[in-house]
């Protein structure tokens, strides 16, 4: 993943209903789905971490906790 000068990982947020993709910052993903459901979609849930990141993303998640833990 090429790094944009910011450190933080972008993790797309992929919307079936709306057809979109949106690239977010890790650390405002949640938000970011849930705004996007709540404001688009009456709270159900359609946006969601692409669901090919989501087994990197715990990963990313992890690795980012053992960083800070140590
Ligand atoms: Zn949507």
């Amino acid at each position: 993943m090429p790094d944009d000068g910011d450190d933080a990982p972008q993790v797309p947020i992929r919307c079936d209903e709306c057809e979109t993709t949106t690239r977010v910052p890790l650390p405002d993903v949640a938000e970011m789905v849930e705004r996007h459901n709540d404001r688009l979609h009456d709270g159900d849930d359609v946006a969601e971490v692409d669901p090919e990141l989501k087994d990197r993303l715990a990963d990313i998640v992890a690795e980012d906790l053992r960083l800070l833990e140590e």
